[in-house]
């Protein structure tokens, strides 16, 4: 757009083809200042206008500015701001601090702990979380409309839910045995495309434990009915049978049948997840588990894609989604009710 700076993208051509795009160095970043941070976010919340406002309140071009980075509109009247209605709305930080904590998210590929950004950014720990759940939260609502399709192998991984051993042998349990896990311990579900095309994704869920119910719906909700679907010989996947064409291997036989059918590539996903795990974040909390797993899934669908594509894809879903309901004010008091367990053995329902 005329007169700003920041990533740049010509009208007519798709933002993530631009040149500009395709890498984002640190010294670039050093030399975007906040005027062009400012204009980059306007131009990934007004695309269609190449950055000029449109009130988010009537969808009128007809606004002007007033201060402090805000607009009202002649028609409805009201005031807005780049980030109303939008994930980052109210936000504390300066634009260029945002842009700099997505770039140094993406660029970790397992994810960025928020201790380790708010050290390099300079903002106290929970700014620097609650910055970091957003954007887990905002790239976690892609598998809304998410229809997997050719080779879709399905797993499910448990997490959480650890049980300290006591001192003395004697004393001590079979944590494996289902009578002696907690409340904590949670499945996650995941199914991901295999086509060897790089262009695959994920779609994962949190469910109680890896049962029949969960399986099918996922696969009703979220996989075409020409997919092929792979699992183990977990009985839970018993029923896709009706639903779609299913393979299966059995892992207690082999890993991989003579045909060539195998769950590697979900597997590998759930390596992903273990080195996330005990590398970057070494607890996920269980409220938030299911967008901390999203995010992954997120990262392994998109880790071909540069530091600069990686930035603007999540600049266009932080700008393109709405406010989130559960972070907005968190610190004020506004923070999400305890998670009531059976909420996760429901469909994956929008935040
Ligand atoms: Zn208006």
């Amino acid at each position: 757009m005329p007169g700003h700076g920041g990533l740049k993208y010509q009208q007519g051509q798709h933002f993530l083809l631009s040149p500009d795009c395709r890498d984002l160095t640190i010294n670039e970043l050093v030399k975007i200042d906040e005027r062009e941070a400012y204009a980059t976010f306007c131009q990934f919340r007004w695309p269609e206008t190449q950055g000029r406002p449109v009130c988010p309140h009537c969808g009128t071009l007809r606004c002007y500015a007033v201060r402090d980075r805000k607009f009202k509109c002649r028609d409805c009247r009201r005031e807005f701001s780049v980030t109303s209605g939008t994930v980052f709305a109210f936000h504390k930080l300066s634009f260029w601090k945002m842009l700099t904590a997505i770039w140094m998210s993406v660029n970790a590929l397992k994810g960025k702990a928020a201790l380790h950004l708010s050290r390099e950014l300079g903002v106290q720990y929970k700014t620097a979380w609650v910055l970091s759940l957003k954007i887990k939260e905002a790239l976690g609502l892609r598998r809304v409309d998410m229809e997997l399709a050719g080779e879709v192998q399905m797993d499910g991984k448990y997490a959480g839910g650890h049980i300290k051993q006591k001192n003395k042998a004697e004393d001590r349990i079979d944590r494996r045995l289902k009578k002696h896990q907690n409340m904590k311990r949670m499945c996650v579900l995941a199914l991901r495309e295999k086509n060897g095309s790089g262009f695959e994704r994920t779609f994962t869920r949190i469910v109680r434990e890896e049962q029949g119910d969960a399986a099918w719906a996922t696969v009703r909700d979220h996989v075409s009915r020409d997919a092929t679907v792979i699992t183990d010989e977990h009985s839970s996947y018993g029923d896709l049978v009706g639903l779609n064409e299913h393979r299966h291997v059995n892992h207690s036989e082999m890993y991989e049948t003579e045909d060539g059918t195998n769950t590697n590539h979900v597997e590998s996903f759930f390596s992903r997840i273990q080195r996330a795990y005990v590398g970057i974040h070494h607890r996920f909390s269980l409220k938030y588990f299911d967008w901390y797993v999203a995010d992954l899934a997120w990262r392994e669908d998109h880790r071909r894609k540069s530091n600069g594509q990686l930035t603007a894809l999540v600049l266009l879903a932080v700008m393109g989604n709405p406010t989130s309901r559960n972070f907005c004010g968190y610190w004020q008091g506004n923070s999400p009710p305890d998670p009531n367990f059976k909420d996760f053995d429901q469909p994956f329902t929008p935040i």
